[in-house]
């Protein structure tokens, strides 16, 4: 799990460098955003399954923050634009 954070985390600051620093070449921004969405529901989900049903009940904070993490899959791209950005980066060509 720490892994996968540090290794979004190191996405999420070289998208911010590029950004203030010539920009983007291969949709690093996208990158980023799709994998570190990705790994907040995947490293929630590994929390709630670690807690066994502690984790699962609305008693417990852990079923709140997977729900929470969710939404980055979602809002401000959704995961399935954010490959179409890397993609047409990364081609050059118009892919819908
Ligand atoms: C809580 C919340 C807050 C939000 N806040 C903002 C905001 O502040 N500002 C703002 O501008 N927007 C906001 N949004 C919108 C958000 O950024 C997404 O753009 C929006 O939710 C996507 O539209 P939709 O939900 O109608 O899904 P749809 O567009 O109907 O998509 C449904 C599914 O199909 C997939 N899909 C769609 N098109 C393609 C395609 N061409 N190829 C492959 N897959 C595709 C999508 O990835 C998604 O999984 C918010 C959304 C939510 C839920």
């Amino acid at each position: 799990m720490i892994t996968e954070i540090d290794a979004s985390r190191l996405l999420v600051w070289r998208a911010a460098w590029l950004a203030h620093n010539g920009g983007y070449q291969n949709a690093e921004g996208s990158q980023s955003k799709l994998k570190a969405g990705r790994t907040a529901v995947w490293v929630t989900e590994r929390a709630m399954q670690i807690l066994g049903g502690y984790g699962y009940t609305r008693e417990y904070p852990v079923e709140r923050m997977h729900r929470d993490a969710k939404i980055y899959d979602i809002f401000e791209g959704t995961e399935q634009i954010q490959q179409l950005v890397i993609a047409r980066a990364l081609s050059g060509m118009r892919i819908e």
